[in-house]
């Protein structure tokens, strides 16, 4: 009990030896004092490191006596607290019951700025900021109430600044003082306000990031306004960034952000940078209108070219909008998400400008997480499988080689193609992952084939993450050593988009190329300017869409690009692939042209590992 005492105190036993004492004493439990009966214990007790104290004796029942130091200003007490105060650094002070400073240690005293003669008589009240109107109130009726009371506020110093001190107050009716103990916080409340400012800003731009958005946002939603949520989406960011450099980039995205920030003089708009070349602001409450007025100056801010490394840059934006329905219940998270399928679907539809979300995309985005999770479990229960589809030499069907593809067995036992997936698979990351699988699968199975006594190149499809990988070239030839592959079979089949990917794209293939593997050029004719890049890269094999060969031979102008194509590529030494061949004209026309190879559902179909063995044991025993 006597240990919250804010003086020394101690219990004593009849016999005057010490019970118990405060930590305002050193006292040890035990020493034999004076007996309290004895006169003389109230004016000249000896008692611990004090010595001269006066003591006010109090009678408990039988126990004994309660010694507390009676805290008068000259008092050997005080002196004591004094002692202690003085060699503290947290700050002490003694208030009368009207506020005004008794006693105040050497930390109070500098921190606050003020000499030991000013403090006595002091005020303390006067010094709380004078719009601090609730801080003596609350305190006041603390320490009556309850004694105590741990009051945060500001106090001004000498030179007009204002600390924040954390106390712990006590009130000792005894002696009808209150005794503080404070600790400055001020550097520390800095620090807390500065770190929280920090989690709350985009360093590149200084608005808002997503966290602050988010919290901003779920404040509107639990309001009862509208809000509506814009989501900026840069288009092409990443050629900027790739061709001029990330310091270019990161240019680009502070002088948007900064352009972006003028939004934000409407109070009812946030603007902030969630990621990388995504830009969202916020509407307090909107409805479509409102919200695409907002996307159109967005989008206004735009027309001015951005000066990159000394050349004007012009930069285009998809717009994703949702607006919150009123009475229906939706959080910031869905709703920031139902802005990015939006921004998406924006960007996807080839014209600048916004797109308003609405349930239609609501299911394509179901779909595209429900393939996401399908295949995420496909690749747990190793449900990815892989078809292969014949290459036939021209003209005639003998089988040269074989195309790996991929195909998602679902759980149900449905047959899934490409199609169905890749973009949700690209989107989500997932690509190298299934890529090595494709290519581990193929290589053991061509590796089989091929040792059943049947030569053939195998052709592997990578797409760019996958192939832009830094281990790319070594995981690769590791897989061909284990599963017995000869390299040599190998061909990968690459498409011109993720050859514009990165520098990095060339050295990987040159070093694939050294080990003996081959490379082709996918879908070429697709890409623009193709024939500029024939020249330049380093592919041994071209694959020519079937978007031209299912137009030969009726289509004239067809007819001539890709006999254009087929020979350019013959003369700079190139294998030629003709993709999808339905029909024997088809064939007949690739052939004319000069293909040499060909490949589509008039000779094959892509078929399962089995179907492709019995097939090649058929020929094998029907042609001999
Ligand atoms: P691709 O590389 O152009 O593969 C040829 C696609 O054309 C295959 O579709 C094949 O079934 C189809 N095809 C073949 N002959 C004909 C024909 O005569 N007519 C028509 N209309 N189509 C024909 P699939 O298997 O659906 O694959 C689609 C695309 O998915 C592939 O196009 C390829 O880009 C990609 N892909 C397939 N497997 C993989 C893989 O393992 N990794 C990667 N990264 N991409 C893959
Ligand atoms: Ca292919
Ligand atoms: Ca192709």
């Amino acid at each position: 009990m006597i240990g919250v005492l804010p003086i020394p105190a101690a219990v004593v036993d009849q016999q005057g030896r010490v019970v118990s004492a405060n930590r305002w004493i050193q006292a040890t439990v035990g020493q034999a004092l004076v007996t309290p009966a004895d006169e003389e214990v109230a004016p000249g007790l000896r008692f611990g490191v004090d010595r001269t104290s006066r003591w006010r004796v109090r009678r408990l029942d039988d126990a004994g006596y309660l010694l507390l130091a009676t805290a008068e200003r000259e008092d050997a007490g005080d002196h004591l607290l004094r002692r202690f105060f003085a060699s503290h650094d947290s700050l002490f002070v003694v208030y009368d019951q009207a506020g005004r400073v008794i006693e105040s240690n050497q930390a109070w005293n500098q921190l606050l700025g003020y000499s030991s003669s000013d403090v006595f008589g002091l005020d303390s009240w006067t010094l709380l900021p004078p719009t601090d109107l609730e801080t003596r109130a609350r305190v006041e009726e603390d320490l009556r109430l309850m004694g105590h009371s741990e009051p945060r506020f500001q106090m001004r110093a000498a030179n007009g600044t204002y600390r924040d001190i954390q106390w712990a107050l006590h009130f000792d009716t005894n002696v009808g003082r209150c005794f503080g103990i404070g600790r400055d916080v001020t550097e520390e409340l800095r620090a807390h306000d500065e770190l929280r400012q920090r989690a709350y800003t985009d360093d590149l731009t200084q608005l808002a990031n997503r966290a602050k958005l988010l919290e901003v946002l779920g404040g509107h939603l639990e309001g009862s306004g509208q809000p509506a949520v814009l989501f900026c989406d840069l288009d092409r960011f990443k050629v900027i960034n790739d061709s001029l450099g990330h310091q270019a980039g990161d240019s680009l995205l502070a002088d948007l952000g900064r352009r972006l920030k003028d939004l934000q003089q409407d109070g009812d708009v946030l603007v902030a940078r969630i990621g990388g070349d995504e830009f969202v602001a916020v509407l307090a409450s909107s409805d479509h209108g409102g919200a695409t007025a907002v996307a159109e100056q967005i989008l206004e801010t735009l027309t001015e070219p951005f000066l990159l490394k000394g050349r004007s840059v012009h930069v285009a934006m998809s717009i994703g909008i949702a607006v919150a329905t009123p009475g229906e219940r939706v959080t910031a998270e869905e709703l920031l998400a139902h802005a990015d399928l939006a921004a998406y679907q924006a960007k996807k539809s080839d014209r600048e400008g916004y797109v308003l979300f609405d349930e239609r995309l609501r299911s394509a985005a179901d779909r595209r997480f429900n393939v996401e999770l399908g295949l995420r479990s496909a690749l747990d229960d190793n449900r990815i499988e892989v078809h292969y589809q014949p290459i036939v030499r021209l003209p005639g069907s003998g089988i040269v080689g074989i195309e790996a593809l991929v195909r998602w067995r679902t759980e149900d036992g449905w047959l899934r193609t490409p199609g169905h997936f890749l973009d949700v698979a690209e989107d989500a990351g997932m690509m190298p992952e299934i890529d090595h699988r494709v290519l581990r699968r193929a290589m053991i199975d061509g590796a089989s084939v091929i040792r059943d006594g049947r030569p053939l190149f195998v052709s592997v499809n990578v797409s760019g993450a996958e192939l832009t990988s830094t281990d790319y070239v070594e995981r690769v030839l590791q897989l061909a050593q284990d599963t017995g592959f000869d390299p040599t079979n190998l061909v990968l089949e690459i498409t011109e988009s993720t050859f514009l990917l990165a520098n990095s794209v060339r050295p990987t293939l040159e070093a694939l190329r050294e080990a003996g593997v081959r490379i082709a050029l996918d879908d070429f004719g697709t890409g623009y300017s193709s024939i500029a890049h024939l020249r330049e890269l380093s592919v041994d094999i071209v694959k020519v869409d079937r978007t031209f060969v299912q137009n030969l031979p009726s289509d004239q102008v067809t007819n001539s690009v890709t006999n254009a194509l087929v020979q350019l590529c013959r003369i700079l030494g190139l294998t030629v692939v003709m993709e999808g061949v339905e029909t024997t004209d088809h064939a007949s026309a690739a052939e004319q042209m000069g293909g040499e190879l060909a490949q589509g559902y008039l000779f094959y179909r892509p078929m399962p590992y089995e179907q492709f063995v019995s097939l090649i044991r058929a020929r094998a025993t029907s042609t001999i």
